[in-house]
């Protein structure tokens, strides 16, 4: 208090040192000539997401982003996919959940980047096979909890992924994932209950029931981990072999006929158990995000 009432005396003997209003700087607006690209994290459908430094000093004591931009041949038909994801993930505040940071726009406002906090070890889908020795169940049934809490999370503003994958969670470090990629992200509000097939992307296998790509991770970690199987063989071996739109139109007969993959050779019978209930045909049986955050949860040590 000493101090502030020094301060105060001194700006009353010298008017002049009295702090100037700066104009006020929205902190979620990154300017395009101070983001330094570092290299490239990886690339999806549509978009590229590279690590950046953002340094307005120039001095290289900036912080690093992740950049996701639109792949030049995509920029002008899913523009607004980029916008709505950036509408989607600025709403969102959870632990499992990648941050937000801001926008960066150029040409006029014609090509936008989002912004996201960085996250240095990558999507699970690199990590995995990376640390395949090291993880054990218990880390990955404690991923597999924190995925279902980011979900769960997402489900209580309304919102489906509709794009849970091992490539789409990413690792911030052994202990913390968190999941990522909201470009086919809905809200299911603006959907009088449930979509028509419209393209490839909305394809049935990609977004029926949101819990049960959980299972993909699940199998991703398991199969990686424990087993010597790779899950696409495992499902090519149940559903025979097939090329392009028979494998989608075969896999939801098999699975309308209430076939299911095996339990992989290593995944512990309960951990089996909730795969299958992720997998129920019927919504209103299949297991919730927070059924399987205790299920999970009682299982770890
Ligand atoms: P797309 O919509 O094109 O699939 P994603 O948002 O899934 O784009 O990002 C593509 C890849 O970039 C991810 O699979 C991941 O490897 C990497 N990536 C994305 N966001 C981050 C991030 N915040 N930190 C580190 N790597 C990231
Ligand atoms: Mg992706």
């Amino acid at each position: 208090r000493a101090i502030v009432r020094d301060i105060d005396m001194l700006v009353e003997q010298n008017p002049s040192i009295e702090p100037v209003p700066t104009p006020e700087v929205d902190p979620t607006v990154f300017e395009k000539r101070f983001l330094k690209k570092i290299r490239e994290l990886g690339e999806g459908h549509f978009g590229k997401v590279e690590l950046c430094r953002y340094d307005p000093r120039g001095d290289k004591t900036g912080e690093m982003v992740a950049v996701k931009s639109l792949k030049p041949e995509n920029r002008e038909e899913q523009s607004n996919n980029l916008w709505s994801e950036i509408g989607i993930l600025k709403e969102l505040y959870h632990e499992n959940i990648v941050k937000y940071k801001g926008i960066c726009q150029e040409e006029g406002g014609r090509a936008i980047k989002l912004i996201m906090e960085y996250l240095p070890a990558g999507s699970l889908k690199e990590f995995l096979p990376r640390h395949r020795s090291k993880t054990s169940l218990n880390t990955l049934l404690s991923y597999a909890v924190q995925i279902c809490q980011g979900m769960d999370y997402l489900g209580s503003r309304n919102y489906i992924h509709r794009d849970l994958a091992a490539r789409n969670v990413l690792v911030e470090n052994e202990r913390t994932v968190k999941i990522g990629d909201f470009g086919l992200t809905k809200s299911i509000k603006d959907s009088d209950g449930y979509y028509t097939v419209k393209d490839d992307h909305d394809s049935p296998v990609f977004w029926v029931g949101t819990r049960s790509s959980l299972f993909w991770i699940f199998v991703h970690c398991c199969f990686h981990n424990l087993s010597l199987f790779s899950p696409s063989q495992l499902f090519l071996n149940m559903i025979g072999r097939t090329h392009g739109q028979m494998t989608v139109i075969r896999l939801v007969r098999v699975l309308a006929e209430g076939k299911r993959l095996p339990r992989p050779e290593g995944c512990p019978e309960p951990v089996y158990e909730l795969m299958r209930k992720c997998w129920e045909h019927t919504p209103e049986r299949r297991i919730t995000f927070k059924q399987l955050i205790e299920g999970l949860s009682r299982m770890l040590q």
